[in-house]
């Protein structure tokens, strides 16, 4: 935005700053003050204002407070970290929770549904006995869709097949 003939200008200031900062900015250099009555910077390192002789208050910042802040800044990050981690975790494990019900729930309805064809496929009073039974066992259900299969043969098979069926499943589950 400068001209170059404004910074033409500007030059012999900033040329002047070097010769302040290496003047008053050296290493043993008295800290730059604000007078809390006047407000002029001053270089002073007495306890008093040098234009309105007004009490400065003592605020130094040490390298000691700075590494303080430093640390607690540093354990309240840390802090939030563990916090939010301990959220997310709580949160992940309701999920988890809430996704192995859903499972199980599904689990369960597979089950009675697979219960429910298996009574409707035996159908019959010697059914309901039955399913009690072939319930707990998985391998259990295919073995009642292969006694159904002979059912659409004629109506002499089937009553074998019902008789046979309730002496084969307690003699499975008796071992
Ligand atoms: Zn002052």
């Amino acid at each position: 935005m400068p001209a170059p003939a404004d910074w033409g200008v500007k030059r012999p200031e900033r040329a002047e700053v070097p010769t302040l900062m290496t003047m008053e900015g050296s290493v043993g250099a008295p800290p730059q003050r604000v007078c809390p009555n006047c407000a002029r910077i001053s270089w002073a390192t007495g306890p008093q204002c040098p234009y309105c002789t007004g009490r400065f208050r003592r605020v130094y910042v040490t390298p000691q407070m700075l590494f303080a802040t430093a640390a607690a800044v540093v354990v309240l990050v840390a802090l939030m970290l563990l916090l939010a981690a301990n959220q997310l975790n709580n949160e992940l494990d309701d999920r988890v929770d809430d996704v192995n019900q859903q499972l199980d729930a599904n689990f369960d309805q597979i089950r009675k549904d697979v219960q429910t064809q298996v009574q409707q496929a035996q159908g019959g009073a010697a059914g309901a006995v039955i399913t009690p039974t072939p319930t707990p066992f998985d391998t259990a259900t295919p073995i009642p869709t292969a006694t159904t299969t002979p059912s659409p043969a004629p109506t002499e098979t089937t009553t074998p097949a019902a008789t046979a069926a309730p002496t084969d499943t307690p003699g499975e589950t008796r071992p």
